[in-house]
């Protein structure tokens, strides 16, 4: 029989499984402090178990973990980019960066990702799987164990589009947050291409999780050019979306766009972002698009101009820092490079 995922269970999963043993309650709690808190990697070192215990755990349950495949550190701002080795051999990256408020992790969510956006390295190589709860969880405690830094926040930004592994990753912010005594998820930020539906049941679960859209273009022509989802769920029905989130949650959303010479750049595009995002409470985040070599986007020259005349129609607009340009840093770079070389 196959091991249980231990490390995937919730506290209310986790104390149901452990009552069936014919274990008290309190034994989960004790254990869920040794693998979510102590963050222990085997059951040996569970000590106030009894070492009877310990066993009947270990031939019920498994702690998964990861391994470093890949640790490139960049010389210009300590950037940490780690290719993690699944249990099944895939692999996924995950990127900590320092910030003057912190240290910030970008964790992948899925093998892959099937939203296909044009501009994407995530999607070339097309979708495996999904990540389970621990395996998303791994990533924070495995980076914080080798760096020895403190991870202030996490970014659900790397490879895979986040709602669309919905219950798995609900489930990780539910054990990451569990009690209270975790990380707050106010300092967690959800990326998304724009699946609606699961935005609405985001909202309705009310975890306090803050929504960034990945927006890239503020025409349904020009989006639905460059990113698929546009259409399954066009602007329109984006925008109801995030402003539902808004009112049901107090959270305000961030909007990602990625300036891509001649596609989005223009001070025509900027007017039209300008006109979609009238009135409304957000953050404008600009990114030099990231030149992949499959595709012929290039980076825009126009990045300053762009945020300017945002700022002069009153958005809030910033522009995204480049960390680890020396060891590329780009979302689904790195674990599409190791497969090439496989
Ligand atoms: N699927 C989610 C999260 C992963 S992508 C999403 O779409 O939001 C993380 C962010 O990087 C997204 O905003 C995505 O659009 C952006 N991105 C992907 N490839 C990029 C590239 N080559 N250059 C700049 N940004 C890119």
């Amino acid at each position: 029989m196959e091991k249980i995922d231990i490390l995937s269970l919730t506290r209310d999963e986790l104390t149901n499984e452990i009552c069936a043993m014919g274990e008290k309650a309190f034994r989960a709690k004790q254990i869920y402090d040794w693998l979510h808190v102590k963050k222990v990697t085997d059951f040996t070192q569970m000590s106030n178990l009894s070492v009877q215990f310990r066993e009947k755990l270990s031939r019920k349950f498994c702690i998964k973990s990861l391994k470093i495949k890949k640790r490139l550190v960049s010389r210009i701002d300590n950037t940490v980019k780690y290719l993690y080795g699944l249990s099944d051999g895939e692999a996924v990256e995950t990127v900590l960066m320092e910030y003057k408020h912190g240290n910030s992790l970008c964790i992948s969510t899925q093998v892959g990702c099937k939203m296909g956006c044009r501009f994407c390295a995530s999607t070339i190589a097309g979708w495996v799987r999904n990540l389970e709860p621990s395996e998303l969880l791994l990533q924070i405690y495995e980076s914080e164990r080798n760096s020895g830094r403190h991870v202030d926040s996490v970014v659900l930004m790397g490879i895979g589009e986040p709602l669309d592994n919905f219950d798995n990753v609900v489930k990780f912010l539910q054990i990451l947050n569990s009690d209270g005594e975790g990380m707050s998820l106010r300092h967690l930020s959800l990326s998304t291409c724009g699946v609606v539906d699961k935005i609405y049941r985001l909202a309705e679960l009310k975890l306090g999780v803050t929504l960034s859209i990945s927006l890239h273009a503020a025409t349904d022509e020009r989006r639905s050019a460059i990113m698929p989802i546009n259409n399954r769920f066009n602007l329109v029905k984006l925008m109801k979306a995030c402003d539902d989130y808004f009112a049901a949650t107090g959270r305000r959303i961030s909007f990602e766009y990625s300036l891509i010479e001649g596609v989005n750049d223009t001070d025509g595009s900027a007017d039209e972002l300008i006109k979609l995002l009238d009135k409304r409470n957000c953050h404008v985040n600009l990114i030099p698009v990231n030149e992949i070599t499959e595709r012929e986007f290039r980076k825009s020259r126009y990045v300053e101009r762009f945020q300017k005349r945002l700022l002069a129609a009153g958005i809030n607009a910033t522009v995204r820092r480049t960390l680890g340009a020396d060891i590329n840093a780009a979302c689904g770079q790195l674990r599409r490079d190791a497969k090439s070389e496989n």
